[in-house]
């Protein structure tokens, strides 16, 4: 199978490159040149399948023999052992036809590690076999920096360096990528906020000679083509689990980035027989405004209490935008300098397009705190900001009671303890039993000037792989 990028500049390329690569040469997005479509019967006939089982069977046709399926197998294996609960993807009833999937059994607490567990072996694969070695380089306001790190801590092949913001990020956050003792982790809290990590790393992207000889960056951040292919699974996933594929589900994402629910949509086009997706956003509701009013104009982004939304210009949606435009990268090129610029408007035929299975709501704080809130008093389920506004957004969006709506709760509620507090919650909630001791135990991060020379002398001392 090969590659293309959105933007309709690059040569079709490998799945080994194109996870090595991350970001298309032409500043586009990857996607595959043709997708697999999968029969009615042969997704019934999965029914019963392991978690593990069923994403080698969706996985290898996109690796398409790049890799030997043994190998895929055991990569797969690896990346879902690390999970703490058996069904890896458990399926929890709170209403009428109305399930959370709870997406946040992964060793970091949230949905994130089903793609960097995975990421993390592949690209370790990938680079064991071409003789490579990279340095990961990222910037983190929470979440995505210590799945990347626990998905990275036993590669040989790779250094990772995630920049937080000094004293910006909560004690958990923080603990969770600092107390990864392993040789080739490294973490720099750096003075500043988050932009002025992430204008590190694109600074060091753009020129990579502070690197010894034959060193190159690789990203893994929520445009790398593999994590959205790993989160395709779980949609399936779900759906054999409420009588799918016979029966149609519908699903509600807390969206941010755009790559959760683009999975889910991908599964859609796969032949998954699903009926709607809910694009669920908090006040940073630019999704919701383009999707309800074309309204894709960019506003200051507003700090949440849920901060893994607070996203302004969400990057996949691009891919989206490529299939809904007909595949013309030219036009999406077009789009998406408008959108840079501040306002992009969807053509009718998109719009009425994305529409057939896309519906969007927003909830804001007060809501979510509410959701939460209600939802505990009547079922003693406590659920994490996200997940809340994920099931605000099903509640309102269901346009048929008789089809099962699955919201993707995307993190464990002790990752947010403020907002389940707001929520009226007396304590603390609980980490769970294998995180238990994450407060005592010892920590190691080096804090840096916001200063270019600094951070990438660091760097270049401190590679270990
Ligand atoms: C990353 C994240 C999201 C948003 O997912 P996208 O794929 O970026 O849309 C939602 N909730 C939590 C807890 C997250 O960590």
């Amino acid at each position: 199978m090969k590659y293309i990028s959105t933007r309709g500049g690059v040569e079709p390329q490998d799945f080994e490159d194109v996870v090595l690569t991350g970001l298309a040469p032409d500043g586009g997005l990857f996607v595959p040149q043709e997708l697999p479509v999968f029969s009615q019967q042969e997704i019934a006939s999965w029914a019963g399948l392991s978690y593990q089982a069923l994403a080698l069977k969706i996985i290898s046709p996109f690796v398409d023999g790049a890799i030997p399926e043994d190998d895929l197998k055991q990569l797969i294996d690896k990346s879902y052992a690390t999970f703490r609960h058996g069904g890896i993807a458990p399926l929890i009833q709170t209403g009428h036809n109305e399930w959370i999937m709870e997406l946040f059994h992964g060793p970091t607490l949230a949905f994130k590690d089903f793609a960097l567990q995975f990421l993390g072996h592949l690209l370790d694969y990938i680079l064991a076999k071409r003789g490579q070695k990279v340095v990961i380089m990222g910037a983190t306001s929470g979440d995505t920096g210590s799945a990347a790190i626990e998905g990275c801590r036993r590669c040989e092949n790779i250094d990772i360096f995630i920049l937080h913001p000094y004293n910006r990020v909560s004690d958990v956050q923080r603990r969770q990528m600092t107390t990864v003792l392993a040789d080739n982790v490294h973490n720099i809290a750096m003075h500043g906020n988050f932009d002025d990590c992430q204008n590190m790393v694109k600074a060091s992207f753009a020129d990579q000679s502070f690197l010894p000889e034959g060193r190159q960056l690789a990203a893994v951040n929520s445009i790398n083509w593999a994590r959205i292919m790993a989160q395709i699974v779980y949609y399936f996933w779900a759906s054999l689990s409420l009588g799918g594929p016979q029966r149609k589900v519908s699903f509600s994402v807390p969206t941010g980035n755009f790559g959760d629910i683009f999975a889910g949509y991908l599964a859609h086009k796969m032949g998954l027989p699903i009926e709607q997706l809910v694009i669920a956003t908090n006040q940073n509701d630019i999704l919701h405004r383009c999707i309800s009013d074309n309204d894709h104009s960019t506003r200051p982004l507003e700090q949440s209490l849920a901060p893994s939304m607070d996203i302004m210009i969400s990057s996949n949606f691009e891919r989206l935008l490529f299939d809904l435009y007909d595949r013309d990268g030219a036009a999406i090129a077009e789009l998406m300098k408008d959108a840079k610029a501040g306002h992009m408007n969807l053509s009718d035929a998109a719009l009425k397009e994305a529409r057939k299975l896309f519906s969007s709501y927003r909830c804001d704080d007060a809501g979510m705190v509410e959701i939460i809130r209600s939802v505990y008093q009547q079922s003693n389920y406590l659920m994490d900001p996200h997940t809340a506004i994920g099931l605000d957004a099903a509640r309102h969006c269901r346009a048929n009671l008789e089809t099962p709506m699955v919201t993707l709760a995307t993190a464990h509620p002790a990752k947010f303890p403020d907002a389940v507090k707001c929520a009226g919650y007396p304590n603390d909630p609980e980490l769970p039993q294998h995180m238990a001791d994450l407060f005592d135990k010892e920590e190691r991060y080096t804090v840096l000037d916001n200063d270019q020379a600094t951070v990438q002398s660091y760097i270049a001392q401190h590679i270990h792989a």
